[in-house]
C-alpha cells in the first residue's frame, strides 16, 4: 500500500489519499493521472479553497549513500503521522569514479609530450562553500526532491537531522556531572558525544563495529565520578574484564596505551558539534526555500526511535527526526525507492585504456523523439513479441527502441511509441517498509 498524491484542478496540492480512493476518483471520471512517479492524480472538479488540508511536514535523514524522506501530517499535539516514505539512493560513487577516469585521461594526455612543467599561475582557487561534485550532488538531489514534494503536498515546514549530538543538552559537557537515567534524552546525547570523542571504537582494544558501552575509567565502586573526564567508550568484553579494577592494574604492562587514554580523556572534542559540511550545505539550501526548518540531533532521532518503538531504517529515521510527540506509521506502507540514475554521459566517445577513441556515443540523446530512460507505451506489430508493451525505453540511433521485460527484450520503432513520462534522471521501484 502506498498513498497517492492529489492536486486540485489548478495544480495546487491537496492531502494525499489512499489508493482505493484514487481508483474510485479515476474510475468516476473525477480525476486524471497527473504524474506516474510518484503517482499523482489531479481532481478536475475541485479547488484548494473547497478542500480541507492539514499541516504537512517534510522530514529528512541525510546519509552518505541514502537519504530517508518522510512526509508526515502534524496534528495539534505535535504527533506525526506518516503519509509517504521515500528512500533516495545517491550516486556519489559513480560521479567520483567518472571524474577520476577523466582526470587520469587528461593527465596522461598532457604528460605524454610534457613531462613536468611548473604551474604557470595559481588561479585554481575554490569558491567559498565549495563541495566536491559527489557531495554537491547529494545536497542538490535532496533539495530537488524537497522541491518536488512541495508541489505535491501542502507542506508548511521542513525538518532535518543536522548534527550527531546536541551539546546544549549536555550543559558544558566536559565538567557536567549529572547521572543520566537510562532512557533519558541527555543520556543519548552523552553517549553520542563519547562515541564521537573516542572515534566509535573501544579505548582498550580498538575494536569497532561491536556494541560499545559507556565506561567509567575510575570505577564507580572506587568512587569514580560521572563527569565526562572520567568517561570513555569500551566494548562489552573489555568492560567486563576490567570490572572494578583500577585502570593502572588493568593496563599493567601497557604504559603507552595508559598514557594515550589519559591524554585522550583530558582533551575535549575539538569541534563539539562534529560538523559535517554536506549536512550544513543542505541545511542552508533548505533555509533558502523560505519554509521554517527545524533541526534535531542524531541522538534525538535515536531517542525518539527507541521511545516509540520504531525499527531502524533510513525513512523511519526521517520520521523520528526532531521534536515530535509521537511517530505513527502503518506497517503495510510501502516505500518509494528513488535511484539517482543520472542523465547519461557527458563524454561523447568511449576510449581504450590509452585514451584513444574507440566508439562514439549518439550525437543526440533523443533520436526520433524517444530518449533512453523514458517510460513509453510501445505497440509492436511483428517479430517475436507482438503486442502493446509499457516500460523503460532504451533508444538507439536508427529509430528502433528496445524495452527490457522481466525475462526477454522487445524491439520496436520510436514512431510507434507514446511517451508516458520523460526521463527525469531517476529510477523508481517500491519496497515494503
Ligand atoms: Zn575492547
Amino acid at each position: 500500500m502506498i498513498n497517492v498524491f492529489v492536486l486540485d484542478k489548478d495544480h495546487k496540492p491537496l492531502m494525499p489519499c489512499r489508493p482505493a480512493r484514487a481508483r474510485r476518483l479515476l474510475k468516476g471520471g473525477r480525476a486524471r493521472v497527473h504524474k506516474l512517479h510518484p503517482f499523482t492524480i489531479r481532481i478536475v472538479d475541485r479547488t484548494l479553497a473547497e478542500s480541507a488540508v492539514q499541516p504537512v511536514l517534510i522530514k529528512l535523514d541525510p546519509g552518505s549513500r541514502e537519504t530517508g524522506i518522510a512526509v508526515v501530517r502534524e496534528d495539534v499535539k505535535k504527533m506525526h503521522y506518516a503519509l509517504f516514505f521515500i528512500n533516495l539512493r545517491h550516486r556519489g560513487a559513480s560521479i567520483r569514479d567518472a571524474l577520476t577516469a577523466r582526470r587520469q585521461l587528461r593527465r596522461g594526455r598532457r604528460s605524454r609530450n610534457l613531462r613536468y612543467r611548473a604551474p604557470r599561475f595559481l588561479n585554481r582557487r575554490r569558491a567559498e562553500g565549495w563541495l566536491p561534485p559527489s557531495l554537491r550532488h547529494r545536497v542538490d538531489t535532496t533539495k530537488s526532491w524537497v522541491d518536488r514534494l512541495r508541489r505535491l503536498v501542502p507542506a508548511i515546514g521542513l525538518a532535518q537531522e543536522l548534527v550527531k549530538f546536541d551539546t546544549q543538552k549536555l550543559e558544558n559537557p566536559e565538567i557536567s556531572g549529572t547521572e543520566y537515567q537510562q532512557g533519558e534524552l541527555a543520556g543519548y546525547e552523552l553517549k553520542e558525544y563519547l562515541l564521537e570523542k573516542f572515534g566509535r571504537r573501544c579505548v582498550y582494544c580498538g575494536k569497532s563495529g561491536v556494541p560499545l558501552n559507556v565506561e567509567h575509567i575510575v570505577p564507580k565502586a572506587r568512587g569514580g565520578s560521572n563527569r565526562i573526564s572520567n568517561l570513555a567508550i569500551a566494548c562489552v568484553e573489555c568492560n567486563q574484564k576490567k570490572g572494578a579494577k583500577p585502570i593502572e592494574d588493568f593496563l599493567k604492562g601497557k604504559p603507552d596505551l595508559l598514557k594515550r587514554i589519559r591524554s585522550q580523556l583530558k582533551t575535549p572534542l575539538r569541534d563539539a558539534s562534529a560538523v559535517n559540511a554536506t549536512r550544513w550545505a543542505l541545511f542552508n539550501s533548505l533555509k533558502a526555500t523560505g519554509l521554517p526548518v527545524s533541526v534535531g540531533s542524531g541522538a534525538l532521532t535515536k531517542f525518539n526511535r527507541h521511545l516509540y518503538g520504531v525499527p531502524k531504517e533510513h525513512w523511519l529515521d526521517a520520521l523520528c527526526v526532531g521534536e515530535t510527540r509521537r511517530a505513527v506509521f502503518d506497517e503495510r506502507m510501502q516505500v518509494l525507492e528513488v535511484y539517482c540514475a543520472g542523465r547519461g554521459q557527458y563524454k561523447r566517445t568511449r576510449t581504450d585504456r590509452y585514451g584513444f577513441p574507440v566508439a562514439y556515443f549518439m550525437r543526440t540523446k533523443r533520436p526520433y523523439g524517444v530518449g533512453t530512460g523514458d517510460i513509453v507505451r510501445m505497440s509492436v506489430r511483428s517479430g517475436k513479441h507482438p503486442g502493446v508493451w509499457t516500460g523503460r525505453a532504451f533508444a538507439t540511433n536508427d529509430g528502433s527502441v528496445v524495452m527490457l521485460q522481466p525475462d526477454f527484450r522487445v524491439r520496436g520503432r520510436a514512431k510507434n511509441c507514446t511517451i508516458l513520462a520523460r526521463n527525469d534522471g531517476y529510477g523508481y521501484s517500491l519496497t515494503n517498509s
